[in-house]
């Protein structure tokens, strides 16, 4: 397999396993995971995940990004959606601890508490898809160089489907 598919498909169950990894949790998520947290926002990640996986099967690696930017804009919206809402409970705790020396310890803690696991797979997910992208464009012009043969008259290297050497002019057969 070439190196491009195998992060391909990497990246693809890597966003799979992290619309269902735990990304918070409640009040701040109505669930737990991107996936049951309301709107169709999980449903995108993972229909974006299953197009990509299916491209990598198929080598359209190029078409990587598509689904890897959908899912980045997915992830990312939700992400600033989550730094509000809890730098909105954060000013909350202040104001409850108010006069209380431990008041930014205990924000702190609360806002660091919120943040689970899922989002590192969910970037890491996304990283390798736009990476395989990358790769991708590397390999497929590798592949375009590899399809050559040697004239067996000169020995040059020349493009399979010819039927006349470009270096010597000896034709070839079939
Ligand atoms: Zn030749």
């Amino acid at each position: 397999m070439e190196r491009s598919q195998v992060v391909g498909i990497m990246g693809a169950c890597a966003l799979a396993l992290g619309v269902f990894a735990p990304i918070g949790s409640p009040p701040i998520f109505e669930s737990q995971t991107l996936f049951g947290n309301g709107a169709a926002d999980g449903t995108i990640v993972l229909a974006a995940a299953a197009i990509a996986f299916f491209l990598s099967l198929r080598r359209k690696y190029r078409w990587l990004l598509l689904p890897g930017f959908a899912a980045l804009g997915v992830v990312v919206w939700n992400f600033i959606a989550v730094l509000n809402a809890v730098s909105a409970r954060e000013s909350q705790i202040a104001d409850d601890m108010a006069g209380n020396p431990f008041a930014g310890l205990g924000a702190v803690a609360a806002g660091a508490k919120e943040l689970e696991w899922g989002w590192a797979l969910l970037g890491i997910g996304i990283g390798l898809l736009i990476g395989a992208s990358m790769l991708g464009r590397g390999d497929q012009e590798s592949e375009t160089t590899g399809n050559t043969k040697r004239c067996p008259f000169c020995g040059k290297e020349i493009v399979v489907e010819a039927i006349q050497c470009e270096h010597c002019g000896k034709i070839l057969k079939g």
